[in-house]
């Protein structure tokens, strides 16, 4: 079965997050297992990618959303350091300053949606809005609860425009996270990370497996998917998500441009210009 089917939240199905596995690694025994098969989306990741740019026809927004420690940045670090940088953007997204304050909640984001050609990634996205702000009650439930419908007019909005979208929740157990926690206390390369909210969020676990499942629930639609990702093991979830875009990509049948210019007629010209001047190696086959 593809990963794009298996991990999907089918459109109006419910979710309980409880329920699933966050240690799945499909067949995989080990990350060395894994390699060849990581080496092999990676590759087409990085051909596909160069497609999308030359056909300048569609782009890819992927959402990164999961709790502290999910392994967010992990994911960028890693599957997404494959793209060229050139025709990729990256946009974290933290508590709103005040000028993104004073705007509606979409627009800081609709700013940094992808232009043709390009994919963008969101480290954090507008689903925050459903999410520390519900939990947190940052604004009443009259205002929060109308943005699953709001968000959904935007999406169709981008995708209507071209912009496919992948959301992927990074789905870590509450052990897996407190591993990771200690691996930062531990680790002076990785101390910088702690903060004080990593430890204060965690009082809130169930609001936030609430709002996850109802962002999931109301939002995963045909042309905005949500995907759960197992992410307790990190080589996993790089797989899977390398994965699910290489097969969104794949579905899209994108093909290298014409030339924009007569082919013949400028190598014509090339070869006019060689016995011109002379110069250069001699040609292979020449
Ligand atoms: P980090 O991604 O670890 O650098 O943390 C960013 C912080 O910004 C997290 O605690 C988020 O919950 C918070 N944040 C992101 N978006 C919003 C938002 N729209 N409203 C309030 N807080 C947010
Ligand atoms: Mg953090």
């Amino acid at each position: 079965m593809d990963y794009v089917k298996r991990f999907q939240v089918k459109p109006g199905d419910k979710v309980n997050l409880k329920e699933i596995d966050a240690s799945f690694r499909d067949r995989h025994k080990s990350h060395e297992h894994a390699l060849a098969e990581i080496e092999v989306y990676n590759n087409k990741l990085r051909k596909l990618q160069y497609l999308l740019y030359a056909e300048n026809k569609h782009s890819l927004l992927i959402c990164l959303q999961g709790r502290d420690a999910a392994g967010k940045d992990g994911t960028i670090n890693h599957v997404l350091a494959t793209l060229n940088p050139q025709g990729c953007t990256v946009n974290g997204f933290k508590v709103p300053s005040t000028e993104e304050a004073a705007h509606d909640f979409l627009w800081r984001y609709h700013k940094a949606a992808p232009a043709r050609g390009q994919v963008a990634i969101f480290n954090r996205s507008h689903y925050e809005d459903v999410l520390v702000v519900r939990v947190h009650d940052l604004v009443p439930k009259e205002v929060w609860s109308k943005r699953y419908d709001q968000i959904n007019d935007f999406e169709k909005i981008l995708h209507g425009n071209g912009t496919h979208i992948l959301k992927f929740y990074l789905h870590i157990d509450a052990d897996e996270q407190l591993k990771r926690f200690k691996k930062r206390i531990d680790d002076p390369r990785r101390q910088w990370k702690i903060s004080e909210s990593d430890y204060t969020e965690r009082h809130y676990w169930d609001d936030y497996t609430r709002a996850f499942e109802s962002a999931m629930e109301k939002c995963s639609t045909k042309q905005a998917p949500w995907f759960i990702i197992p992410a307790n093991y990190k080589w996993f979830r790089n797989l899977a998500i390398s994965r699910i875009i290489v097969e969104t990509l794949d579905s899209l049948h994108m093909k290298m441009p014409d030339p924009t210019v007569d082919i013949k007629e400028i190598r014509k010209k090339y070869h006019e210009i060689r016995k011109k001047e002379g110069g250069g190696r001699p040609e292979k086959g020449n």
